[in-house]
């Protein structure tokens, strides 16, 4: 790698991170539950307006709790939107359910609720919304479609939105359970890490459990029990103190690491959109009343040929791309896990000419220039 290449992804350090990691061993208390972690938790719970938080090793295991906090039984299915990450859909898989994939609305690349409206049926237990870019998806929409179906919940699946925004309310609160991932290309990291959750109060006793490999430990320690023993499914879920320590640093700089990723996203949109019409690309649609996380960026090029292309231009230029996601309905775990067909043409559509540019916490705009003039040039 040349020392001016852009890079597509980067993890950085943003204040404390290895102040509070020494203190984290120092202070001896590395496993879960630790003093970090508690720091995290609270930070989370109230920008979030939580009933309740977990740290979790990763946001599949987030998602993997939330579908065991669903009771799912043999027949359930789950409807997950094409376009996500595979983990959205695996976790349901993982406790039984089968999934019917939804398409996704061209305006916000998140789940479409008319779709969703057709999909369900009484097999229906949960919808997953995924708010891609860090831009909030058609909650309203979706509120609409779930409001006649009281038994069907929603999770948001929430690693690209953490302190996004929808009139003024944050990503993650919506749905009964939402999940965050702190994985090293999301936009507050700690290597591997995630959270759940919890908007409704019902669901903490529970959890808690869960997470605690099936015991009711927590009860034990907040002195509710004079033991503690095995009472429910579970596994080990909590995060390490160490990388708590590291995650609490980078959330403390929630504000300037967000500010960064807005700086160069504002930038591509300025530079980009005057030259989408001329070029043949579009840039993604920036919908009112949201207040984006910043997660990402991308336009949307004429076609798969044309993305090949470009990728190798910019590669030659230094500069890495990427294009994510490959839709769920169309793989191999997708038809197996599948409870039915489905048609999910705007995904497919999308999925053929998306291609990502780089955003990280270290990118300047001068650097987002760069890409811009490489993107520009190899269309031109
Ligand atoms: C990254 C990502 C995940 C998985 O996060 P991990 O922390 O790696 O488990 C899940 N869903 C979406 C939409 C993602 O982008």
């Amino acid at each position: 790698m040349s020392p001016d290449e852009i890079r597509f992804n980067q993890p950085t350090l943003e204040g404390n991170e290895v102040d509070y990691v020494q203190q984290a061993v120092r202070g001896g208390h590395t496993s879960m539950n630790g003093p970090f972690a508690k720091r995290v938790t609270d930070l989370l719970t109230e920008e979030l307006g939580a009933a309740g938080v977990l740290l979790t090793t990763s946001c599949t295991d987030a998602l993997e709790m939330t579908a065991m906090l669903l009771s799912l039984q043999p027949g359930d299915t789950v409807i997950v939107p094409s376009f996500t990450f595979v983990s959205s859909a695996l976790a349901y898989v993982r406790e039984g359910a089968r999934i019917v994939f939804a398409d996704i609305e061209r305006e916000t690349l998140g789940i479409d609720p008319a779709h969703v409206a057709e999909l369900i049926d009484d097999t229906t237990r949960a919808v997953v919304a995924v708010h891609y870019a860090g831009v909030a998806c058609d909650l309203p929409g979706l509120g609409s479609a779930l409001g006649d179906h009281p038994g069907v919940e929603l999770i948001e699946d929430n690693a690209h939105g953490l302190f996004g925004r929808l009139d003024g309310r944050p990503l993650g609160s919506f749905g009964r359970m939402s999940a965050v991932s702190f994985h090293e290309t999301k936009s507050f990291s700690c290597g591997e890490g995630g959270a759940l959750v919890l908007n409704d109060p019902g669901d903490v006793e529970r959890a808690n459990v869960l997470y605690e490999k099936g015991t009711d430990r927590r009860a034990f320690e907040d002195g509710r029990v004079d033991k503690y023993t095995w009472r429910d499914t579970g596994s080990s879920f909590g995060m390490s103190d160490i990388l708590a320590a590291y995650l609490l640093a980078q959330l403390e700089a929630r504000q300037a690491i967000l500010d960064k990723r807005r700086a160069v996203v504002e930038r591509y949109h300025e530079v980009l959109a005057p030259e989408a019409d001329a070029l043949g690309f579009e840039v993604p649609v920036m919908p009112g009343g949201r207040d984006y996380a910043y997660h990402l960026y991308y336009v949307l090029l004429d076609g798969p040929g044309t993305r090949e292309r470009v990728t190798a231009a910019m590669r030659a230029a230094g500069i890495r791309t990427a294009f994510h996601f490959v839709p769920l309905h169309d793989s191999e775990g997708g038809r197996r896990f599948a409870a039915r067909g489905t048609d999910c043409p705007v995904t497919e559509e999308v999925a053929g000419r998306l291609l990502r540019l780089p955003v990280h916490n270290a990118l300047t705009p001068a650097d987002a220039d760069r890409v811009c003039e490489a993107l520009v040039t190899a269309l031109g």
